[in-house]
């Protein structure tokens, strides 16, 4: 085993508006360098950073549209999400709650502030993480994974030093919550100042760590509050310690080497593909939700 080496250290600049109700710095893949290919199998992560929302009569969102070919992973740290799908899926996910959504072969779905807290308005901060799918999955049946916090598997470091949520792949030995069409892991790793936690992934996976709360290092080097920290295809190790209390998503994946047209809300392997499912959502064929 060896060292995996920090590529690059990236703080995201300028947010844009998803809706009304997100309001995001895109990560991937918007960031120079940050391709769905480089990043595979991870093809979109916006980070709502945490934001105020003044109270709403009218829940903030984003109303009905399509997805098809991939899934969405939706982890609420502050604020609360209202989820409905075509497929049937749908429920709140509130902070440490997890949506993992497949759009695969297709659904209608909208998302926006939970109502109650859309009234009273607050703090929200929030992650969505678009998973590829391989190509054999890509028109498979939609399917949803209500992932509350209580059923996320937790690791506790020694000395009560912090805590890994394990939502997908593994950590010593405690199995994620998720399943998954290709490897993946997503841990959410929350340190008090000065504790350390190891991690080991497949040297070719592709690998990031994002900076939710507080700062860290990372074999020395300084990460701050929502940086974004992406690793060398070399190597399987290396540790964060935090340098103050900090809270961090840690994920890696194994590529999916395969072609990727992408076209908004669909991501597939060709262009036939992508027309494909632009005619399948003109002539109604992703069902209907109100
Ligand atoms: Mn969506």
């Amino acid at each position: 085993m060896s060292t995996k080496s920090i590529e690059r250290i990236i703080q995201p600049a300028g947010t844009h508006f998803v809706g009304d109700g997100f309001k995001v710095h895109n990560i991937i893949p918007g960031i120079q360098g940050l391709s769905m290919q480089r990043m595979s199998p991870f093809i979109m992560l916006d980070y709502n950073a945490p934001c105020y929302f003044p109270p709403s009569e009218t829940p903030r969102g984003v109303d009905v549209h399509p997805h098809r070919g991939f899934e969405t992973v939706t982890i609420a740290y502050k604020g609360k999400v209202e989820h409905h799908d075509s497929s049937g899926g749908g429920g709140i996910i509130a902070e440490g709650d997890v949506q993992w959504m497949t759009a695969a072969s297709g659904v209608l779905h909208k998302e926006f502030h939970e109502k109650e807290w859309s009234k009273h308005g607050g703090l929200f901060q929030m992650v969505q993480l678009w998973v590829n799918l391989p190509a054999k999955y890509k028109m498979s049946a939609p399917k949803y994974q209500a992932i509350a916090n209580s059923t996320i598997p937790k690791f506790n470091l020694p000395n009560e030093l912090g805590i890994v949520e394990v939502i997908a792949g593994q950590y010593n030995n405690l199995k994620g919550v998720a399943s998954t069409f290709s490897p993946v892991y997503l841990l959410n790793v929350k340190l008090k100042a000065t504790a350390t936690a190891n991690f080991s992934f497949p040297a070719n996976f592709n690998t990031a760590v994002l900076v939710l709360e507080g700062a860290i290092q990372i074999d020395g080097n300084p990460v701050p509050t929502n940086a974004f920290a992406l690793f060398e295809n070399k190597g399987e190790e290396f540790t964060i310690q935090a340098s103050e209390n900090a809270q961090v998503l840690v994920l890696s994946g194994e590529p999916i080497n395969e072609p990727i047209a992408a076209h908004g809300p669909f991501v597939m392997n060709t262009r036939q593909e992508i027309m494909q499912a632009m005619h399948d959502y003109n002539t109604g064929k992703f069902g209907y939700l109100d």
